[in-house]
C-alpha cells in the first residue's frame, strides 16, 4: 500500500554559539551543521525507512534544497512542488549547556497546492494511508480529499493550533498526540483527553512510551535508552507506526513498533538522519 503525507519541509540550520546571542550583539559561531527538518518531511523519511512507499505532498522555494533532500532519503517527491517564496527554514542556536533559541520561518509550506494535493490523491486506492500535520496549509481540504478516496487518514494535531480542531478531527481517522497536546486539545474542548470525540488516539509520553485509545486500549511503555538527543521522536513513532499500519500489522504491534523505533532514534544526534531502518527496529524487537 502507499502512504500520502501532505506536510511541512524545512531545512534547518544548526549554529554551536558559546552563549545565546543578546540584543545587538554579533556572535561568531563555533560550528554549523544543516539538515532536513520540518515534521512532515521528518514522518515521511521515518515511514520510508520503515519500507513503506510514500508520496509526500508539500511545497519548497525555488531552490528546491529540501525537496533534493527529501528525494535522497527515498521519499517520492513527485507532489513537491516550488514556488516563489522560500523553502520553510529554521535558524537553532545551541550553546554549551544545550540551551538552544530557535527561529523558525514557515515559508513555503504556507503555500501548499490543492492541485498537487488532488493529483498525489487521484493514485490512492482505498486502505492508502494518509497522514498530515499541523505546519501545512490545506490540511482539511486534502483530508477530505483523502476519505473519499478511501484512506485512514492519520492527523498528528501538532503544533497544538485551536483554529484547526473543529474542521479536523472529525475528519481523523487516528488522531496523534504528545502529552501536552492531548491536555491542549481537552482543555480546548472541555473534555478529560479520555472522552476526546476520536475513533482512535494516540499519547505518547516521552519516556514512558505511549497509549493507544480505540475500541480497545493498548499500553506500550518505553524501550529503556540512554537518550542523547530526542528532537523529532514523535516524529520517527508516527512514521513507524503509520508504516507498520500500512503494512498490515495489528495495532498493538503497529504500537510496539512505533515505540522501539522512536527509542532507537532518541540515541542519535539530529532528527531525520537519526531515524533508524526496519532492520534495526526488528533487531530491537526480536
Ligand atoms: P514528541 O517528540 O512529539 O514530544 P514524545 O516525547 O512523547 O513525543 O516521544 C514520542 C515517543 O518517543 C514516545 O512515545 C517514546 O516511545 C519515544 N521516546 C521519547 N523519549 C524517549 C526516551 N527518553 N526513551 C525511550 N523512548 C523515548
Amino acid at each position: 500500500m502507499t502512504i500520502f503525507n501532505l506536510g511541512s519541509i524545512n531545512v534547518d540550520h544548526f549554529y554551536r554559539v558559546p552563549h545565546l546571542p543578546v540584543p545587538g550583539e554579533t556572535l561568531a559561531a563555533t560550528g554549523y551543521d544543516f539538515g532536513l527538518g520540518g515534521k512532515g518531511a521528518n514522518q515521511s523519511v521515518a515511514a520510508t525507512k520503515m519500507g513503506s512507499k510514500v508520496v509526500h505532498i508539500g511545497m519548497v522555494g525555488p531552490d528546491a534544497s529540501g525537496r533534493d533532500m527529501l528525494a535522497e532519503f527515498g521519499v517520492d517527491v513527485r507532489y513537491v512542488g516550488t514556488d516563489g517564496s522560500v523553502t520553510g527554514n529554521a535558524c537553532v542556536y545551541v550553546d554549551g549547556e544545550g540551551e538552544n533559541l530557535i527561529v523558525v520561518l514557515p515559508g513555503a509550506n504556507h503555500e501548499q497546492s490543492l492541485d498537487l494535493i488532488e493529483g498525489a490523491l487521484a493514485e490512492a486506492v482505498p486502505g492508502d494511508h494518509f497522514m498530515l500535520q499541523n505546519e501545512a496549509t490545506l490540511g482539511a481540504d486534502a483530508a477530505r480529499l483523502a476519505k473519499a478516496r478511501g484512506c485512514f487518514v492519520v492527523y498528528s494535531a501538532a503544533p497544538f493550533k485551536a483554529g484547526k480542531v473543529a474542521e479536523m478531527l472529525p475528519l481523523a481517522d487516528l488522531v496523534v498526540v504528545n502529552d501536552i497536546e492531548a491536555q491542549q486539545l481537552a482543555d480546548h474542548l472541555g473534555c478529560d483527553i479520555s472522552d476526546l470525540p476520536v475513533p482512535n488516539l494516540i499519547v505518547t509520553h516521552g519516556a514512558k512510551g505511549a497509549t493507544w485509545r480505540g475500541a480497545k486500549t493498548f499500553e506500550q511503555p518505553a524501550f529503556p535508552v540512554d537518550p542523547v538527543d530526542t528532537t523529532g521522536a514523535g516524529d520517527c513513532f508516527i512514521g513507524a507506526v503509520v508504516a507498520a499500519l500500512d503494512q498490515g500489522r495489528p495495532v498493538p504491534e503497529a504500537l510496539r513498533f512505533g515505540v522501539a523505533a522512536a527509542a532507537l532514534q532518541v540515541t542519535r544526534p539530529g532528527t531525520a538522519q537519526a531515524m533508524p531502518d526496519r532492520d534495526e527496529v526488528e533487531a530491537l524487537l526480536r
